[in-house]
């Protein structure tokens, strides 16, 4: 690892303006984080990352004036949605305008957009004075950093700098919804739940990906089935159902307190009384535990279907894919 890790904003907000990569804490996961109109800069966080360039970025902004040189327009809903949940864990896919290169949004007309809630996030936007396009800090197709350290391990050689905030409060990434059309629509479940943004705008909907592949690929390129994966082969189970070999070596991945856990060779609790919020904050750094312990197969118990618990399945669901 060579790349210094601090909570030097200034330092880091010049790191940007001069077209390196920097990587920030935000309320989500850790975002690695470039001067999203300067394309040479774009290209890296793609060089280091290994991400493809059909997956658009996020554009992170500090204030809500910056959307209008982004946007061609931010519809009545948009600004419902901003008034209620930013800064925070909501991204917006809207029209964008054509200061925004084509390498932020993988060749689409559309840009998607958010204000992020940490402070030290929100302070390093604001002193950069840039908007700043950042996905998640880890390599692609895996598991999304929560600390400093996490993006350290994962990418400590390829980044100018890591501002240090602390774990992240939200623990999974931004709920993405598009609003281009009469119909918002659901590209992504994460850190805002559904229901949060229903009760703000009404009903809102959610491609069925098993239905029509090409039109969630279509809307959302970025929404792979396999992600956020882990090294080890990971199954999705209920316990009471389950029926370990002996001899094997499992780790449990389990949302509240198990009541047996003799069968297991590590388990990783994300909330003891079963509370998705804090589950939510707990499940990347909790299933790395796990990668890093050893065993030959990871288990993990499906949640709620939802609040939180809807990011968390997707999550699963794309960690379980071989
Ligand atoms: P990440 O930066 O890894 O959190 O992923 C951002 C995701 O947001 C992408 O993988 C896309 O699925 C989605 N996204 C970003 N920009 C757009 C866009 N313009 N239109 C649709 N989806 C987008
Ligand atoms: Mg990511």
């Amino acid at each position: 690892m060579t790349c210094s890790i601090g909570t030097d904003v200034q330092h880091a907000a010049a790191i940007l303006r001069d077209g390196g990569l920097v990587a920030f804490a935000t309320e989500t996961v850790y975002g690695l984080g470039a001067d999203a109109l300067n394309p040479q800069s774009v290209a890296r966080v793609f060089e280091a990352k290994q991400r493809p360039k059909f997956d658009p970025l996020i554009v992170h902004v500090a204030e809500l004036a910056q959307l209008d040189s982004l946007v061609k327009q931010v519809p009545p809903m948009a600004e419902q949605l901003a008034a209620a949940f930013w800064p925070g864990p909501l991204t917006m896919v809207l029209e964008k305008e054509s200061i925004v290169p084509d390498l932020v949004t993988a060749g689409l007309t559309t840009v998607a957009v958010r204000i992020p809630a940490h402070p030290l996030a929100l302070d390093l936007l604001r002193k950069a004075n840039i908007p700043v396009a950042a996905p998640s800090a880890n390599p692609f197709g895996r598991i999304s950093p929560t600390t400093a350290a996490h993006v350290a391990e994962q990418l400590g050689d390829e980044i100018d700098y890591i501002l240090d905030g602390g774990p992240s409060q939200v623990g999974v990434e931004s709920t993405v919804l598009q609003l281009t059309a009469d119909a918002p629509l659901l590209l992504r479940p994460g850190g805002l739940a559904l229901e949060d943004i229903e009760a703000v705008i009404g009903p809102v909907s959610i491609p069925n990906p098993d239905a029509r592949p090409e039109l969630t690929a279509q809307h959302s390129p970025g929404r792979l089935p396999k992600h956020y994966a882990p090294r080890t082969p990971l199954v999705i189970q209920n316990i009471d159902s389950m029926d370990v070999k002996a001899g094997t070596r499992i780790g449990l991945l389990a949302f509240s307190t198990p009541s047996d856990v003799s069968d297991f060779t590590a388990v990783e609790v994300l909330s003891a009384d079963g509370n998705l919020n804090e589950a939510a904050t707990h499940f990347f750094a909790a299933l790395r535990r796990l990668d890093a312990a050893g065993v030959d197969q990871i288990i993990a118990e499906p949640f709620p279907d939802e609040g939180l618990g809807r990011a968390l399945n997707d999550r699963l669901k794309r960690a379980a894919q071989k």
